[in-house]
């Protein structure tokens, strides 16, 4: 199968850190030359490639470091740790792709692109953060913090209190241009890594960090959109999308349209931290002209491509 269309694979976080297995720096590229087998089958099929990952065990873990650090080398900000992760993780991912496509006579450069996303300064979500990152503090440490580095601090269930950041809706990549110049001359591009850094745009024209993440699956289909890619490949740990998920009545999808996932996201099928954002992602890019969504796990990415694995959602 000869193509030219663009495919943007999103990458799950069981991809790098697995469950159950401990999470040294071995084990984690291990862990990311497992999961992409799909990448490659859709490379050697000749799709332009972006490849998106989320971060959410790793910038926990720079957020600890920062802390253990803190008084003996300088605190860093949260949008400076998620491009630390964007830059540690591409550079896993980058460098294990790079060496299973030379073994496989797949010739195609890849590169990682530290990716800004812009969010708006009046997004709703930033003044509600809801987002639980990081360790689990004391209350009076947490009100400590609060008071001593200006966070945002929740009790999370009855786990302990942590930090809570926001979550704003991304509209656009900043360098969405450069990612599709380098993906239609074939190049694979890493991009948008934890959701990229969120930034917006101050009364000066400036670009300007905010202390929030951005949603990997909602990154993922801004970029899509962006470079007009046709197909969004939703990797995770599960083959397919279910209704009544993880009860005795389970039913999983094959394929669904987009009138159709919307309906089943009111009734509240898709819980908010995990599939939520996939349908939501999903939806996004439909609405804006994708062809295609595939949500499914590492190893069935060209199948649900070509029809025969995954959840397939389709514009009506
Ligand atoms: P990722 O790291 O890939 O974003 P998430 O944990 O955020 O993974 O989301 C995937 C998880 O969503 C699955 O492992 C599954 O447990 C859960 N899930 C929740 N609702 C559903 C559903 N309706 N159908 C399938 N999986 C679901
Ligand atoms: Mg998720």
């Amino acid at each position: 199968m000869a193509t030219n269309k663009t495919a943007v694979i999103a990458l799950g976080g069981n991809a790098i850190t697995v469950p159950g297995i401990e999470d040294t720096i071995t084990n984690q590229f291990a862990n990311t030359r497992r999961s992409l087998d799909g990448i490659v089958a859709l490379a050697r099929d000749g799709f332009n490639l972006v490849v998106t990952h989320g971060n959410g065990p790793q910038v926990g873990n720079a957020l600890l470091r920062n802390e253990l650090a803190l008084g003996k080398a300088p605190d860093l900000p949260l949008g400076v740790l998620v491009a630390d992760t964007e830059g540690g993780m591409g550079y896993m991912i980058e460098q294990s792709l790079q060496n299973r496509l030379r073994r496989e006579k797949i010739k195609r450069p890849v590169t990682t692109i530290i990716t800004q996303m812009l969010v708006r300064a009046d997004d709703p979500a930033i003044k509600n953060p809801t987002k639980y990152i990081g360790q689990f503090y004391s209350e009076q440490e947490a009100r400590e913090f609060a008071e001593t580095r200006g966070w945002q601090v929740k009790k999370d269930a009855n786990r302990g209190w942590r930090r809570v950041v926001a979550s704003p809706v991304p509209y656009k990549a900043v360098p969405a241009e450069i990612i599709r110049n380098l993906v239609e001359n074939g190049t694979i591009v890493i991009a948008g890594g934890g959701g990229g850094i969120p930034v917006y745009i101050d009364e000066k024209g400036n670009f300007e960090g905010v202390d929030a993440v951005i949603d990997k699956d909602l990154a993922s289909a801004v970029i899509a959109r962006e470079i007009g890619a046709s197909i969004l490949c939703i990797l995770t740990s599960v083959d397919k999308v279910a209704l009544r998920y993880g009860e005795p009545d389970q039913q999983d999808l094959d394929t669904c349209k987009l009138s159709q996932i919307k309906k089943y996201f009111d009734e509240g099928h898709f819980p908010p931290g995990s599939m939520g954002p996939k349908i939501k992602a999903a939806v996004m890019f439909l609405e804006n002209g994708g062809d295609l969504v595939t949500i499914t796990s590492f190893n069935n990415a060209r199948e649900a491509v070509s029809g025969k694995a995954g959840t397939r959602i389709m514009p009506d």
